[in-house]
């Protein structure tokens, strides 16, 4: 008899967009006529940079031909990518990597959801509150994350929240953990930490022996001067700091799978004898067991990212968006809403008024104005109150959301 991970078991449903999807099919159901705008969802709408679909389609042609085709790829990516990666994202900041220090993967998703496997189930973690959930869930899955707490929190998990009250500024914990993630710039709030926040962070983890985990997936979307684009920006980082990126939302991968985690040479965890165990080849063992590379064409089309025409296009579908969220964030801010986020990041968070919920507030805005956002409860305890729109939609319908939110909300 197979016995199953119990710890999966433990999981709740994931209810959010399934949830949201219900609410929106029944709206829609008894209001046919009504014209709904979708300020909710995740995903790019812009197509890729002309720049990868040629890249890709060169690729392509290679393939299908004896001299040029390509079979399997090494693990860990392709060395031009990598070495494109090196030279454009941390070189160009001073921060010198070497390629095997860099692993390319199917996107930042699996490689968040993956790099816990590196660690003992037994270890304590914390999370910045509201998140991306895969933190939480991939931790629950192999049982790091205790039992589920009548208040929806787990028992191994501590929760340090990000809200209006401490302007999203994670108040470092009172004691130690083992493992930290730390998302910048933050889905779902949209928030960033500075030069100096950050180095609080790593120099809670030098003094710790914590290990971060710093998802930059939305990277790309930093404007202001002060904000760190990478962690190894902060001196120490090398030494306590994962960083994981994504070609998704940098340039409309999402459909495409490109992502990277960097896993400095000098990084370690400590076996049970306190023996320092540098974390590289781990996950390098761990990639080439269960992985066998991002496919080649989609390395070159990710590689086409770093052309100078790849660089032109990729920043200007950046700025259409931030355009967007720029837009939504005047309006929402003249239409007298506490907004945060939406300056760095593509996502703008939304307190809802009068002590709303994030559930009623979805559904004033789905009844009055038709327009979907989602709940900022589904991001994790202190999302509670907030709703999340994203900036990824069309122009004109961002335009004509704020219209109908300003006049009727
Ligand atoms: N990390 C964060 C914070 C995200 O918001 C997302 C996607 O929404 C991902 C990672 C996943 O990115 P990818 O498409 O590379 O798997």
């Amino acid at each position: 008899m197979a016995l199953v991970n119990e710890h999966f078991l433990k999981l709740p449903g994931s209810y959010l967009f399934s949830d949201i999807a219900k609410r929106v099919n029944a709206f829609k159901v008894t209001h046919p006529d009504k014209k709904l705008i979708r300020l909710g969802i995740g995903d790019v709408t812009r197509p890729l940079p002309p720049a990868c679909i040629e890249a890709m389609h060169r690729a392509v042609d290679e393939m299908a031909s004896e001299s040029t085709f390509h079979g399997y790829g090494p693990e860990q990516g392709y060395n031009f990518l990598i070495n494109a990666i090196i030279k454009h994202d941390f070189a160009s900041r001073g921060i010198s990597l070497s390629p095997s220090e860099v692993f390319i993967s199917d996107g930042a998703k699996s490689d968040t959801g993956n790099i816990g496997e590196l660690l003992r189930w037994d270890n304590s973690m914390g999370i910045t509150d509201p998140v991306y959930p895969v933190y939480v869930d991939s931790n629950i899955m192999n049982g790091r994350a205790g039992v589920a707490e009548a208040d929806g929190k787990w028992s191994n998990v501590t929760y340090l929240p990000c809200t209006a009250e401490n302007n999203f500024i994670p108040a470092i914990p009172d004691h130690r953990v083992d493992l930290i993630y730390l998302c910048y710039p933050n889905n779902p709030t949209g928030t960033t930490l500075t030069h100096e926040q950050l180095k609080c962070w790593v120099d809670y983890a030098l003094a710790n022996d914590t290990l971060i985990i710093f998802d930059a997936a939305y990277e790309a979307y930093i404007r202001e001067p002060n904000v760190p684009h990478s962690i190894y920006e902060i001196r120490g980082a090398k030494k306590v700091a994962i960083e994981i990126r994504s070609f998704s939302k940098t340039a409309g991968f999402t459909g495409v799978r490109c992502g990277y985690t960097v896993v400095p040479k000098e990084v370690t965890a400590a076996d049970i004898n306190g023996k320092r165990i540098p974390l590289n080849p781990l996950w390098n063992r761990r990639q080439c067991t269960k992985f066998n590379g991002t496919s080649y064409i989609t390395q070159c089309g990710a590689e086409a990212v770093y052309s100078p025409e790849g660089q032109k296009q990729v920043r200007e579908t950046i700025d259409y968006y931030m355009e967007n969220a720029r837009i939504m964030r005047q309006s929402l801010v003249e239409a007298g809403f506490d907004v945060y986020g939406g300056v760095n990041a593509p996502y703008l968070w939304l307190k809802a008024p009068d002590g709303m919920t994030s559930w009623k507030f979805f559904d004033k805005l789905l009844y009055e104005v038709n327009v979907v956002g989602t709940p900022g409860v589904g991001f994790g305890p202190s999302g509670e109150g907030y709703l999340r729109l994203t900036a990824f939609g069309k122009r004109e319908d961002c335009v004509e959301a704020m219209q109908r939110i300003r006049s009727k909300i």
